[in-house]
């Protein structure tokens, strides 16, 4: 069988997909239709251009752009329960069997829809998702950097109320730059104490200290975590701890957190025994798939047995309970073994 007849065929694992970023063209121009609301095109070819980057991309300015033009038309349930439910159909079409999607519903939250409801509207389209097509998918909360405490601490507590509704996990998202990690040692410790998973964007746009802090504040997984190739001695503890890292390749290289892809230091990561994860991050936006990335990783040199590895990474670092996950990691570690 050809690589690319491999890669089509191999389970895959998601674990860093912003439900958001994700969005189809498609959709925001029906949605659009639906609400009534102007933008900048009318058909799916011209509106692309507007609401998602070239694969060439090297500009944070010109990605976060892109999520202004279609973010007025999330805040409404319906069409979050439906973003949800794509997302499932479109994963699930690249033979994604694991999916964890997350979104901060405070950015959804309007007078009329508050953050449970919103919260609500997407575990119905993931419930609907699931029940049609062969995937299995939790659900992460993201606090925002950017949002009060109280919106964070209200964040948290949605994620205890829905845990047994496919919520199973919490992130921190937002400009990393601007606002310290410190600021949400309460959400996330309440979240600790309540048993709920965390995860944090960190080391993306900042350097090894958020890489640190996360870990300090006992994040499950790092989003990202790129700058910790900058501070060799955390990188050592990362990789004898297994703290798993969501690495997104594309995104990184979009936003420019590396200049290109061959400048990315997954390699030195898998290379130092670091647990690496590969996931998509934005889909919509980036116009990828994790097909995409899983080709780009065999062209930096990552060999189809590494590759394996890394899909096995994904099922082991999920935010599941114990029996769920064995099964996930026995099914997944079969199916590529069968393959590889
Ligand atoms: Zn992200």
């Amino acid at each position: 069988m050809s690589k690319g007849g491999i890669i089509a065929r191999l389970p895959k694992v998601d674990l860093h997909c912003h439900l958001d970023g994700s969005i189809r063209t498609a959709t925001i121009l029906d949605l659009a239709k639906k609400q009534n609301y102007r933008l900048p095109a009318s058909t799916v070819e011209e509106l692309r251009p507007y609401v998602r980057v070239p694969l060439d991309c090297k500009s944070l300015g010109d990605f976060l752009k892109r999520f202004e033009v279609f973010y007025p038309l999330l805040t409404n349930s319906s069409a979050m329960e439906r973003i949800a439910y794509e997302l499932l159909r479109d994963c699930s079409a690249e033979n994604v069997k694991y999916l964890e999607m997350r979104f901060a519903p405070v950015l959804q939250r309007t007078g009329e829809l508050s953050i449970p409801e919103v919260t609500e509207a997407v575990i119905k389209g993931v419930l609907r998702g699931e029940k049609e097509f062969s995937i299995k998918c939790g659900i992460i909360l993201c606090l925002y950097r950017s949002t009060s405490l109280e919106d964070s601490m209200e964040t948290a507590r949605c994620a205890v109320k829905y845990r047994k509704e496919r919520v199973c996990g919490i992130d921190i998202a937002g400009d990393e730059t601007r606002y310290p990690l410190d600021d949400f040692v309460k959400p996330v410790e309440f979240c600790k104490k309540e048993g709920i998973n965390i995860t944090i964007h960190a080391g993306e746009a900042s350097g090894p200290q958020n890489i640190r802090k996360a870990v300090e504040m006992g994040a499950d997984r790092i989003g990202h975590g790129i700058s910790l190739i900058k501070d060799r001695k955390l990188m050592e503890e990362v990789a004898s701890r297994q703290i798993p890292l969501e690495i997104c390749l594309t995104s990184n290289v979009h936003t420019q957190v590396v200049e290109d892809y061959d400048r990315h230091p997954v390699r030195d990561f898998i290379k130092s025994g670091v647990k690496v994860t590969l996931n998509t991050d934005d889909r919509g936006v980036s116009g990828i798939d994790l097909t995409y990335e899983y080709e780009k990783a065999l062209g930096l040199g990552i060999s189809l047995e590494e590759l394996g590895r890394i899909i096995e990474a994904g099922a082991e670092s999920a935010f599941l309970g114990g029996i769920e996950k064995e099964t996930l990691r026995n099914w997944i570690a079969n199916e590529v073994n069968n393959l590889i």
